[in-house]
């Protein structure tokens, strides 16, 4: 008998995935009927998941095996009392290296006043203008999962010294200074001239970044938030970046998405707005891991990148 897979993303996604998907289950031995129609919600084994699906109600998907996410953040279905099978996020090769991108890219504009020279075409010669050497520059990552270690290990690379912080310990890193919950948070701050966020939206996170630990960044330290935007308390940065103690933001995850046009981050001097487009799940890397879990469970063996629905990430 054929395993049933529903595909429960916008149309467009349908599009780009359905033959990436087909072969890379093809390739695996798997015998697959893919649809991005539920006509059968007991029939379907598997529900390959995008919040822009609108899926909500998993009770009628009495045969469902897993779901598998498209998206790294899970935040919209780890809570779903509705899903009672394990639920795996997405870790995608083509996700890890936009974000690597994105932070590396904000990171050396801040590190190199790129902006200034940007604003200031003014005919001035600001020769002293110098910015310091990467390796006398502190940046933190809060989140050394799948991106915050990338990113964590490219900023290292070019030279950063680099401060990776996560809930839990992890191995020694040669150029990753890291440290974790048991160090506490605010020696990590006091020393981020650039802090960038990499951590899930959990209850854990929520406004992680409140007016008290803004108030131990270095002054005039930049934040880069790719993560999500119930990280930031916005009314505490807004004061902060309004009283100069914060020089600036670039974020791209929000608690409201599209960021509504009257949102005052859309008019701040000293934040710039990306919408959400940090990293993309890659269609042709991501359809090789949703397969290659799909050929897992079937094989009675454990899914990668399963979601702890109790940490919500
Ligand atoms: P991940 O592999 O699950 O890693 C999460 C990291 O956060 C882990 O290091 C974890 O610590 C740490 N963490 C979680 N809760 C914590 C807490 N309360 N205190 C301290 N550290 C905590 O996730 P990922 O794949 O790296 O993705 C990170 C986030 O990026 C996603 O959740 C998503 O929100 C965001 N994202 C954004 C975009 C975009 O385009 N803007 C794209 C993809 C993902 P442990 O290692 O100790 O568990």
């Amino acid at each position: 008998m054929p395993v049933r897979v529903l595909f429960s993303a916008p149309a467009s996604d349908w599009t780009l995935y359905e033959p990436h998907l087909a072969r890379a289950c093809a390739a695996r031995g798997l015998d697959v009927v893919l649809s991005p129609d539920a006509d059968d919600p007991a029939a379907v084994d598997y529900v390959v998941y995008s919040p822009k699906g609108g899926l909500e109600d998993f009770g009628a998907f009495t045969r469902l095996k897993a779901v598998l996410s498209l998206w790294a953040g899970v935040e919209r279905i780890a809570s779903n009392p509705t899903l009672r099978v394990p639920l795996a996020r997405m870790v995608d090769a083509g996700l890890t290296e936009g974000m690597c991108d994105y932070v590396a890219g904000h990171v050396l504009r801040y590190h190199l006043g790129l902006d200034d020279h940007l604003a200031r075409q003014d005919g001035v010669w600001r020769g002293d203008a110098v910015p310091p050497l990467a390796r006398e520059r502190t940046v933190a990552v809060l989140g050394q999962g799948a991106l915050g270690r990338a990113a964590a290990e490219t900023l290292a690379a070019l030279g950063f010294r680099t401060i990776g912080w996560s809930r839990t310990p992890k191995p020694p890193h040669p150029r990753i200074d890291g440290r974790s919950a048991d160090d506490g948070l605010a020696a990590t701050l006091a020393e981020a001239e650039i802090l960038v966020l990499l951590l899930p939206a959990t209850p854990a996170t929520e406004n992680l970044l409140d007016a008290d630990r803004l108030a131990r960044l270095p002054r005039r330290a930049c934040i880069v938030n790719p993560g999500r935007g119930t990280l930031i308390d916005d009314a505490a940065l807004l004061a902060a970046l309004d009283a100069g103690e914060v020089a600036h933001a670039t974020l791209d995850v929000f608690r409201e998405e599209p960021l509504p046009p009257d949102h005052p981050y859309w008019h701040h001097p000293r934040v710039t707005v990306t919408p959400h487009i940090a990293a993309e799940t890659r269609p042709s890397t991501a359809s090789e891991v949703v397969a290659e879990n799909i050929a897992r469970v079937e094989a009675g063996r454990p899914l990668l990148h399963e979601v702890d629905r109790a940490l919500g990430y």
